[in-house]
């Protein structure tokens, strides 16, 4: 038990919970981080912390200073609640699918919302270089200067997870950690927790689950940076690699579908009480198939992004899912049971 002496300080220290099915299921131990538990309820609260922390100690935000950043949204949710706490102004740039729940926390934590068209990288009106010129341009406007968190490129964002989501799990698990698995979306937590694994155990296995519509399982399987499908998981998913992902090297990478993924969350809720974001289900997915391709006895673990909340429109809506030609499981339309 912790007394925090803000916000700020009760970011990480979350707790690690075994995965009852998926366990049950492959014989191995399968642990999930729960990230949801953060105050901003997701994992990108501990890059926010870093980013912010390191522009800092650099002299490039100052105090009155304005974030921005472009975001799928737990970021700009981070960067803004500790925005909030440390005193600094956020402008965030999203892309207009994302999902509505994450826009109205991002406006109640204060965030200068930015809408623009969900478009690939190449072009430059994509959110995250649309973010880095309006930095620019605030940097001229603003009193207290602007600074551009830019998550996908600044190893802040890795830094954090292998000063402390990695040494959490290596304490949490007493070094019993055999393998490592999570999806990308800057690759921050996946390379951070990587490197911070490897320091100190260097054999343990890294996984990468990409969702459809992301390059980097053709990238890492085939040397190619190829795409293909989509997906309806928001924050993961990326074809390019990024600074925080340069130099890392993964030993097992599996593409897992929405049709894997979605089933999983729904068991995760249902049977063990866990509500859970699309990316969460990746990544337990990718957890019970790197599990079977290692045979059991042995200890994974991964990463429960964020709170399923945060997308009761899209993922735990009937309606959203059967026009995306999704699983769409009774209990979601079920009226509650009479009392007797
Ligand atoms: N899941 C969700 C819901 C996210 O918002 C993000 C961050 N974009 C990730 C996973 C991926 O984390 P990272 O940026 O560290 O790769």
């Amino acid at each position: 038990m912790r007394l925090c002496k803000d916000m700020p300080d009760a970011i990480g220290g979350t707790p690690l919970i075994r995965l009852r099915k998926a366990s049950e299921l492959t014989g191995c131990e399968i642990l999930g981080k729960a990230e949801f538990m953060n105050p901003g309820q997701s994992v990108k609260d501990r890059a926010a912390l870093w980013i912010i922390r390191d522009a800092v100690a650099r002299g490039v935000l100052r105090p009155g200073g304005t974030i921005v950043e472009g975001t799928a949204g737990n970021t700009g949710i981070g960067l803004a609640l500790v925005g909030r706490a440390m005193g600094f102004r956020t402008v965030i740039v999203i892309p207009e699918t994302q999902s509505q729940e994450k826009k109205d926390m991002l406006r109640l934590a204060g965030a200068q919302l930015v809408e623009v068209p969900a478009v690939p990288y190449r072009n430059p009106n994509n959110y995250v270089r649309y973010s880095g010129r309006l930095a620019e341009r605030l940097a001229r406007t603003e009193p207290g200067g602007a600074f551009w968190a830019n998550q996908f490129d600044n190893v802040a964002n890795r830094q954090a997870h292998i000063d402390s989501t990695a040494p959490e799990i290596w304490e949490q698990t007493g070094g019993k950690v055999d393998g490592f698995i999570c999806a990308v979306g800057t690759g921050g937590t996946l390379a951070g927790v990587a490197a911070g694994l490897r320091a100190r155990k260097p054999d343990v296995k890294i996984g990468l689950a990409d969702p459809d519509g992301a390059a980097l399982y053709s990238w890492y399987t085939k040397g190619e940076m190829k795409a293909e499908g989509s997906s309806i998981t928001e924050g993961i998913g990326q074809g390019r690699i990024t600074a925080n992902l340069e130099g890392l090297e993964v030993d097992m990478a599996y593409n897992i579908p929405d049709s894997e993924a979605l089933p999983v969350i729904f068991d995760l809720l249902r049977e063990e009480g866990l509500c859970l974001g699309g990316s969460s289900g990746v990544n337990v997915a990718g957890a019970i198939r790197m599990a079977k391709e290692m045979g059991p006895g042995h200890t994974i673990v991964t990463v429960l992004c964020d709170y399923g909340t945060r997308y009761q429109s899209k993922l735990f809506n009937p309606a959203f899912l059967r026009e995306k030609g999704l699983p769409t499981p009774d209990w979601l339309e079920a009226p509650a049971p009479e009392l007797p």
